[in-house]
């Protein structure tokens, strides 16, 4: 049998870590704190001014930094992204798909060609991503981390169109993963899946709400929880996680009870999605970037700064349970057979 090629495991103070989606929410706090690990960053998005700012302040609190300009739904932008991360920096250890916006609505409300934009940018973005990234690290190897969501298992309604296109992302991406480790390339594949968290995401997603503006369910993380589990997997990578215990408990209980679930989501998952606590444009991020450069959003909800869930889930010791439990079942279904 071929060996399979060894990834060598680096630590962050030693990685490249490619981050799209760079100047705001998850992105910008998962650069940020890549940086304060030493890590050398290429933060991507389309907002040029935000991306100068926060490369300058990276690079002034002695970090290595480089923006790019790039919409990920153009496939050739995210070429020159690995393009310019290899001009610098000379290689790529961890590539991260975050870019991703939502649209707010009902199914019926949202017209077609804003389905089809969401899809390029949360979708194809990442697919543009993963085939670039597995072109530049296939050889040397590397880690290659999706952001998809606790909705690419669940769906959830008025963010109907958002949550099928990370339910996409998950397909995808567990295809992907097959793929290479049959190839055997070494490029670990990571799906993130983020509850809800507090970014200027809603304040960035096109609305077509009858009344209210977008606004998170409860409760909220804050965007550092999930920057800390995306670069604990750019380390030491997982299949996947759920970043927050509320994001795991939804899952659950979708898999084990999935009428129950719909039924749930019908009675308490409308009202919060929508306030009327501010104003805001419609249009939203979708066809052009939105300047804040913010890692929070503005929605007073309380926020979590941890999550015991996915700090236990990423723990050393609990990445041994899938092979105490194969143990386990084997040793039962031994003692059966005898
Ligand atoms: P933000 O709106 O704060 O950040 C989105 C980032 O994506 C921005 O940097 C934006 O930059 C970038 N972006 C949007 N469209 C494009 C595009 N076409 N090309 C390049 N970059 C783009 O949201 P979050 O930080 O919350 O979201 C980050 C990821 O996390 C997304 O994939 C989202 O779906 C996911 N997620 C978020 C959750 C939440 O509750 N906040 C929950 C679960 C998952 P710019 O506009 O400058 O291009």
């Amino acid at each position: 049998m071929k060996k399979q090629p060894k990834r060598t495991r680096k630590r962050l103070k030693d990685q490249v870590i490619v981050i799209t989606g760079a100047s705001s929410g998850i992105g910008l706090a998962t650069a940020r704190m890549a940086a304060r690990y030493g890590a050398r960053v290429v933060l991507a998005a389309r907002n040029h001014d935000d991306l100068r700012d926060v490369t300058n302040e990276i690079i002034n609190n002695g970090g290595k930094a480089l923006a790019v300009i790039a919409d990920v739904a153009d496939a050739d932008a995210v070429d020159r992204i690995g393009e310019a991360a290899l001009l610098e920096f000379g290689t790529i250890d961890t590539w991260v798909n975050n870019a991703g916006l939502s649209i707010y609505g009902k199914l019926e409300d949202v017209p077609l060609p804003d389905k089809r934009r969401l899809f390029d940018v949360n979708f194809w973005g990442v697919v543009h991503g993963c085939r670039t990234a597995v072109r530049l690290m296939k050889d040397r190897g590397g880690v290659l981390i999706n952001i998809g969501s606790e909705v690419s298992d669940v769906s959830l309604p008025l963010q109907g169109i958002y949550a099928a296109s990370k339910h996409a992302v998950k397909g995808y991406t567990d295809a992907l993963r097959m793929e290479l480790e049959h190839d055997r390339i070494p490029i670990a594949v990571t799906l993130v899946k983020p509850s809800a968290i507090n970014t200027p995401y809603p304040e960035h997603a096109r609305s077509y709400l009858r009344d209210g503006v977008p606004a998170l369910p409860p409760p909220l993380y804050a965007p550092e929880v999930v920057a800390d589990a995306i670069l604990r997997c750019a380390e030491r990578p997982v299949r996947d996680i759920v970043v927050g215990g509320a994001g795991r408990l939804q899952v659950a209980m979708a898999n084990v009870a999935p009428r129950l679930t719909d039924k749930f989501m019908e009675r308490a998952m409308f009202a919060p999605q929508r306030t009327h606590d501010r104003e805001q444009s419609r249009e939203g991020n979708l066809d052009r970037p939105q300047r804040d450069g913010r890692t929070r959003g503005v929605q007073r909800s309380y926020t979590m700064s941890s999550s015991a869930y996915t700090r236990a889930a990423l723990s050393p010791a609990s990445r041994l349970v899938p092979f105490a439990a194969a143990g386990l079942a084997l040793i039962v279904a031994r003692n059966y057979w005898r």
